[in-house]
């Protein structure tokens, strides 16, 4: 992680200095701390530069206007991850605009000012009940080297980072992606699930027993299914009894965004 200084510092920018609105300055023309040194009687523009400030108090990276515009947290939905155990799927919001947008630009292009509404986005998720820094790892959908390699940074453990100091949950990576065979876009969800058979190696046995999955978006939830089960079967090879044993860990899943590829 040998890139982490310049995200870093646009993050604290955007939270400490930068006091517009992390979405509307990008897609608006003018901004309301603009407009209000060239209004100085106008208690209007006051009362609203006022309520973002305060809406950047209480976390917000978004004025509240931007901030109720975007459904945050979907509906769960369940994927299966062993006969009778469901894994749970939980997103901050959906991938659409301009969540989408901004995750393509994060993700392809590396862009860093997309980051702050990100991070937003993550910041809605509530911490899962019951689970605190000694029972709990946060495991980030790992990347392969290969992709890595051509990507030059991983995104998902920039996200999954900003994720544990939210939630003041660690990160634990002792699973590898091993396959890289074929971008699980466009594919169906037949081909997803066939394509992601074998492509976690768990390397570590996990310190706690709760499992809390993140990957930045989630569509059919075919790569954290797929994670998810690569924690079962390695209890099934490890352990003495040859079937799984679904107790053993609670898994749950989040996304950043959850929706369509296309
Ligand atoms: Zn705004």
């Amino acid at each position: 992680m040998r890139r982490l200084a310049p995200y870093q510092t646009g993050l604290w920018l955007a939270e400490y200095l930068d006091i517009r609105c992390q979405l509307c300055r990008v897609y608006r023309s003018t901004s309301s701390l603009h407009t209000a040194s060239h209004s100085v009687i106008n208690n209007t523009v006051f009362a609203k530069l006022r309520r973002n400030i305060n809406q950047r108090l209480n976390s917000g990276l978004l004025c509240a206007d931007c901030h109720h515009s975007i459904a945050w947290l979907p509906k769960p939905f369940d994927v299966d991850i062993a006969a009778g155990t469901a894994l749970t799927i939980q997103a901050a919001t959906y991938y659409d605009y301009p969540i989408r947008q901004a995750i393509r630009a994060f993700k392809h292009h590396e862009d860093m000012i997309k980051l702050p509404l990100l991070m937003h986005a993550i910041r809605q998720l509530p911490r899962p009940h019951g689970c605190h820094s000694e029972n709990s790892v946060i495991v980030a959908m790992p990347t392969t080297n290969q992709r890595l390699l051509k990507r030059g940074f991983d995104p998902v453990s920039i996200l999954s980072a900003q994720l544990s100091k939210h939630w003041q949950i660690p990160l634990w990576s002792g699973v590898e992606r091993i396959d890289d065979t074929l971008s699980q876009q466009g594919l169906t969800r037949a081909e997803r699930l066939s394509n992601l058979d074998n492509a976690f190696a768990v390397t570590q046995t996990p310190p706690v027993k709760r499992l809390l999955l993140f990957d930045d978006v989630a569509t059919t939830g075919a790569s954290l299914q797929a994670l998810g089960r690569a924690f079962l079967d390695s209890t099934a090879v490890a352990g003495v009894n040859p079937s799984p044993t679904p107790n053993l860990y609670q898994i749950f899943a989040y996304a950043l965004a959850h929706g369509s590829q296309s």
